[in-house]
């Protein structure tokens, strides 16, 4: 049986659809991550809430590289990461669900790598096609509506941006804004980990509205939350058994050092 995992951002702290859920502490060379498995229809299921209970974790705190090793330890092959935006695009509204397919990184200080060592990593397609595509089949068995396409602009924070900042992120071909898909979609990549990210537009970015009040972020990420539970059980239920999907041989002739010695 081949496990899946889901990685809650702001709004998803619990995944209750789980049979005999299991809360675990999973050690990791670089940090310990939390995390609850359980079955879904017969399908082990993995979650890890992002930024810990309560919302404890701040976008820059989180132990990224933690979580996605503890999540290849438990034999994890596929995640689905879920994420609270900011709308950049002029068709994206609050409310509305984009299925990522790029992103670009104005992080400053993280760590962005299990290698030290020479590894590059392809990043063409940074979000597995695989994914992306049961998420489509998923959202359109649900009646949901979800952009097919959108690049997330990931900032440091835990700052909101100017408005002078979203529009450059606007003419550079961002969709959508958040702060905590750099590294995670990077560290799934190198460790043969398919990654795939729903995100949830919780408010207009900065400039397209007077001020971002942090409690309409929360009361729409609420109230998008079960239409996103509903498209991840979906998208579980839907996964193909076996990857055919290139993320799996990330690895293959990533290794610089070594081709260059041989
Ligand atoms: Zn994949």
């Amino acid at each position: 049986m081949k496990r899946i995992a889901i990685i809650g951002g702001s709004g998803i702290y619990d995944l209750d659809i789980l049979n005999n859920p299991q809360e675990r502490s999973i050690e990791t060379e670089y940090g310990t991550a939390k995390v609850k498995m359980g079955l879904y229809e017969g399908q082990e299921v993995v979650f890890l809430a992002r930024h810990g209970k309560g919302h404890a974790l701040p976008p820059h705190k989180i132990n990224y590289r933690a979580n996605i090793a503890a999540l290849k330890k438990l034999g994890v092959e596929r995640i689905i990461g879920t994420t609270s935006v900011g709308g950049i695009s002029a068709k994206l509204r609050p409310g509305d669900f984009v299925l990522l397919d790029q992103f670009i990184d104005f992080t400053k200080n993280r760590t962005y790598t299990f290698y030290d060592d020479a590894v590059h990593v392809d990043m063409t397609r940074p979000y597995c096609p695989e994914i992306r595509k049961t998420v489509m089949m998923a959202a359109e068995m649900l009646k949901v509506k979800v952009h097919e396409k959108g690049t997330y602009v990931c900032t440091e924070g835990p700052r909101l941006e100017t408005s002078a900042e979203i529009k450059m992120f606007a003419s550079l071909g961002g969709d959508v804004i958040g702060m905590t898909n750099v590294p995670e979609c990077i560290l799934a990549r190198e460790a043969e980990i398919c990654y795939g990210a729903i995100a949830l537009v919780a408010n207009p970015a900065a400039g397209f509205t007077d001020k971002i009040s942090y409690q309409d972020i929360v009361e729409m990420t609420k109230s998008g939350g079960e239409t996103l539970k509903s498209l991840l059980t979906k998208s579980i239920s839907l996964m193909p058994e076996e990857r055919r999907c290139a993320c799996k041989d990330a690895l293959k002739g990533a290794h610089f050092g070594e081709l260059f010695t041989k």
